[in-house]
């Protein structure tokens, strides 16, 4: 028995669902590439805001818009603000009855299908084609339909036309007991609303989550249900929603009876009722009737259903609703069944049974042949009504296999999700700028820490590389200092070398020459070379003949001056640079030296080797000879040719040339090349200073 008129009042809400869904679309602002006339989208927006108060009133305004922008011959808007223009006209049309006149404005909304290829365009025209095959219950023919309808979806990008055709092609699959693709197509439709987020979120997430209500109860799942509309019945009264009230009631009514809580239903029903006849609803008025007359019958109270009954039968017949008229009749002839009249009422029954076989949903067909048992079995007929539950039993299981169960449950699953986000969202926008005030201070402090890591790290690392180019400083310092002494010292005696007296003497050319007219400061050179060193080193050996130099070497230091500078002239040649060296003072030191090299042998080793030395000696400046006349390398040079008269008179002496005796222009020559021949001139003055004699 249809006691809950469950499809009458569901596959109702659901053509008003779909009016709903259309008057609560997206505003146009968030057109994409569409080209769109701004002023008429603006005033379609107001349509739909004009909806939530006052039907009558929005259907005028709407129809002023369509006289303006679609009748009027001057009228010339883009496709796709002609389309939504139409579409709305054309729906608002087929809800308020005028069939003729909103089939006539599909037409042409359909002939705008061959000038465009806009698929926002083409998803609205035949959305609205479907939505028009579904309010006259063409369910079959909408869903050959449907295929087109969700390729043109996914190509569509304005927010507005997917939120309107998933919305469509959901109720469409709804109809078709296809909750899968129901669910599919209304979480798709939530993607949408959360794309534009605004004003009109709540009221498009209500509209979902009643189609989600609606698709828990084709599935009988009252508990998920019942949340949901009770949820729903809080959001209409908190936002003053009060035309959807009865709709609400009318499935909250049939959910908690069907959870057989039979006077809370009752007590919904007469809510629903009243609220229904405040605002003037007479169509969900007769459902309120109808239903609350199928609780009675529950109660066994046929009196008080058939009272309610009637009342629906005469307001069905007044609205020439079908639909309800079968339900109800089918409601009153199980009365008469239960009342004894079983033939009369049994026949009753099948008739509008085969009504519903052809125009009811699968689960509101099924939950029909449950009565008709009972009837059935009122009537004696076991047999007939043991075949109606095997029947109502295969139909249940086709609607509700395990697997269709698990699927949809996941589909629930993937849309809770998302609205949760979306809501968590919501929340999270108050919560995050805290958030971000700790995330700043969090961020700040770990940048702080990091900047004094950076910092001790910079400063671990600056000090590492400050002491690294100390000591390579340092190194380089020691090397250099090491080249320096190996490229001014002699290696064998450590004594300088020839370049340390050039060095010495680029100074003493650029600070320090020595004026020549007073012999106050008075250099002198003493070129020394050990006699017969050949000798040594062919007796004694080229080892022996080391040791003497270095020895030798050793005893000149000890009898020079620090402000002296001894110098390995060449192989066994000595060179002293004598600072300060006073004409008196040339005797003096040459025998000196002569003594130190000469009175004692060298020791090497076990052998006592005798060295003696022959030098000359020469002042710098020479005779008061400036030094741009008589340089160092000049000076050095007469000094070579002492020594060599000292070798050849004899050796173990210092011929010391002390000064001159004529003009050094007259000199020079013999100066230059024979020191003999000019000593022969007297032209310079000269001392011999002899060795000490020398063991035989
Ligand atoms: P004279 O008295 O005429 O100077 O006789 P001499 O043997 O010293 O003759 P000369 O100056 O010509 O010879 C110098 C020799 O000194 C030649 C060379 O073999 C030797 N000699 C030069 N440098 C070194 C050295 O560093 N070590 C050793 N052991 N012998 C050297
Ligand atoms: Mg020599
Ligand atoms: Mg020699």
């Amino acid at each position: 028995m249809y006691l809950i008129s469950a499809l009458k009042s569901l596959s109702l809400i659901r053509l008003f669902a779909a009016l709903l869904i259309l008057l609560c679309l997206s505003p146009g602002t968030v057109i994409a590439q569409q080209q769109t006339d701004q002023q008429l989208e603006q005033e379609l927006d107001q349509y739909i805001v004009l909806t939530r108060d006052d039907f009558d009133q929005a259907g005028k305004f709407l129809d002023e818009l369509y006289q303006r922008y679609y009748i009027n011959p001057d009228a010339d808007i883009p496709l796709a603000s002609k389309v939504r223009l139409l579409s709305y006209q054309a729906t608002s049309l087929l809800y308020l009855k005028q069939q003729l006149q909103a089939d006539a404005l599909l037409s042409e909304l359909l002939a705008l299908i061959e000038q465009t290829d806009d698929p926002n365009a083409l998803a609205e025209i035949y959305a609205t084609e479907i939505q028009f095959m579904l309010y006259q219950q063409l369910l079959s023919a909408a869903v050959l339909k449907a295929d087109r309808l969700e390729l043109m979806a996914t190509q569509a990008d304005v927010p507005r036309v997917r939120y309107y055709v998933h919305n469509i092609l959901g109720g469409l699959f709804q109809a078709d007991s296809q909750y899968e693709r129901a669910l599919q197509q209304y979480t798709d439709a939530l993607d949408a609303v959360i794309e534009t987020d605004n004003q009109f979120t709540l009221r498009r997430r209500a509209f979902l989550n009643f189609s989600i209500a609606q698709v828990y109860s084709e599935l009988k799942k009252w508990p998920e249900a019942r949340v949901l509309t009770e949820e729903l019945i809080a959001d209409a009264k908190k936002y003053q929603y009060k035309q959807f009230l009865p709709e609400l009631y009318v499935m909250l009514g049939f959910i908690v009876a069907e959870q057989k809580d039979l006077d809370a239903a009752i007590a919904i029903n007469q809510l629903g009722l009243a609220a229904a006849k405040e605002i003037d609803q007479p169509g969900v008025e007769l459902t309120f009737q109808n239903n609350l007359g199928s609780i009675y019958i529950q109660l066994a109270n046929y009196a008080a259903a058939k009272q309610a009954l009637h009342q629906a039968a005469e307001q069905a017949k007044i609205l020439n609703d079908e639909f309800s008229n079968q339900l109800i009749t089918f409601n009153l002839a199980y009365i008469e069944v239960m009342e004894g009249q079983h033939d009369s009422g049994l026949a009753k029954m099948l008739t509008a049974l085969e009504y519903f076989k052809n125009n009811d949903t699968k689960s509101g067909y099924e939950s029909t042949l449950e009565w008709v048992a009972k009837a059935y079995e009122a009537a004696g007929k076991y047999q007939l009504q043991a075949q109606t539950l095997q029947q109502q039993l295969q139909l249940r299981a086709e609607i509700l296999t395990s697997a269709r169960e698990k699927s949809i449950s996941e589909l629930q699953n993937r849309y809770d999700t998302k609205a949760k986000t979306q809501l968590i969202t919501i929340l999270e926008q108050e919560n995050n700028l805290k958030a971000q005030l700790l995330d700043n201070q969090k961020l700040q402090q770990q940048l702080t820490a990091l900047f004094s890591l950076v910092l001790i790290f910079a400063a671990i690392m600056l000090y590492q590389l400050y002491r690294k180019v100390r000591q390579s400083n340092r190194k380089l310092r020691e090397a250099n200092k090491q080249l320096e002494y190996q490229s001014l010292r002699d290696p064998l005696t450590g004594l300088f070398n020839r370049r340390a007296l050039q060095d010495n003497m680029q100074r003493r050319s650029k600070f320090g020459r020595r004026i020549s007219d007073n012999n106050t400061h008075a250099n002198g050179f003493l070129l020394l070379d050990v006699d017969y060193f050949k000798k040594i080193n062919d007796s004694y050996g080229h080892a022996a003949g080391d040791e003497v130099l270095k020895q030798l070497s050793a005893r000149l230091i000890a009898v020079c001056r620090e402000q002296d500078l001894v110098i390995r002239w060449g192989g066994e040649e000595f060179l002293l640079y004598l600072d300060n060296i006073q004409p008196e003072q040339v005797a003096g030191f040459c025998q000196r030296i002569l003594e130190v090299i000469a009175s004692e042998p060298v020791a090497c080793e076990d052998k006592l080797i005798p060295v003696s030395a022959s030098g000359g000696f020469i002042h710098l400046p020479f005779a008061g000879i400036d030094e741009t006349e008589l340089d160092w390398e000049r000076a050095l040079q007469i000094a070579d040719m002492a020594l060599y008269l000292s070798k050849v008179h004899g050796r173990n002496q210092v011929y010391a040339i002390t000064g001159l005796r004529c003009d050094y222009e007259l000199a020079r020559q013999p100066l230059t090349n024979d020191l003999q021949a000019a000593i022969q001139q007297s032209m310079v003055d000269y001392i011999t200073i002899k060795g000490p004699a020398l063991p035989q």
